[in-house]
């Protein structure tokens, strides 16, 4: 496993210095999750100055927001802040309701597609830290794929396993995010996220009882999977 780990991290810097001498324009995204730290370490020590993008739905947990400022802290991240262009008070619909309620695909779109839209046109390479072992669709997921606007997606962390990576935690003494004792094992918004202790892939516990298994920031790449 050490030696799949340190493989993993050489061709992550390998790909990014490569980015780097073509000129490419190059940013990051994070959840802010225990497990999406690896990816960001490791990026921190390629080069602190890769702006990571932290898309503010509004709706996140207050401990994921003190997480996510103690790690760009202690890495010394330039993280950066995206909310989404549509006031909360205009979210609502008619019955009072925000819409992850009854429609979590346009909740999602307006709050973390949205945002995106205005960053993709500055940037060449995105990288986000999406793993095929978190479920039957990232399964498909490739290293790099083409995204909107002429950005290249690119997946460091895509062929790392679930034990790979708490092993680089634990080796590396990287923080917890502060729900992890309280069972979370997927955490995104607060309002779609559930309590799971038994889970059969890692985005479980996320839109628990709705046909919704992936945010909107990923679901072009399904699309691209089934075509
Ligand atoms: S995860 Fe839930 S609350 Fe967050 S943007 Fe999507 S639907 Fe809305």
């Amino acid at each position: 496993m050490y030696q799949q780990i340190q493989e993993g991290i050489d061709r992550y810097t390998q790909k990014i210095r490569s980015y780097q001498a073509e000129g490419k324009r190059i940013f990051a995204s994070s959840s802010f999750q225990t497990h999406s730290i690896p990816m960001l370490r490791i990026l921190s020590e390629i080069d602190q100055s890769i702006p990571v993008y932290f898309l503010d739905t509004g709706f996140h947990f207050p401990e994921t927001l003190m997480y996510k400022k103690q790690i760009g802290e202690l890495y010394g991240l330039d993280v950066r802040h995206l909310t989404s262009p549509i006031a909360k008070k205009q979210q609502i619909n008619a019955k009072g309701e925000f819409s992850f309620v009854s429609d979590p695909d346009h909740c999602c779109y307006m709050n973390k597609v949205l945002p995106m839209e205005v960053v993709l046109p500055q940037y060449d390479v995105w990288i986000s830290g999406v793993r095929k072992d978190q479920s039957k669709f990232r399964a498909n997921f490739q290293e790099e794929e083409q995204g909107k606007h002429d950005t290249l997606r690119y997946h460091p962390m895509l062929n790392w396993d679930k034990k790979m990576i708490w092993r680089y935690i634990y080796d590396n003494d990287i923080p917890h995010h502060p729900l992890d004792a309280k069972g979370y094992e997927s955490i995104g918004c607060e309002p779609c996220t559930a309590v799971r202790f038994r889970v059969t892939d890692d985005r479980n516990g996320r839109w628990e009882g709705m046909d919704k298994k992936e945010c909107g920031l990923h679901i072009d790449l399904i699309d691209n999977t089934i075509q």
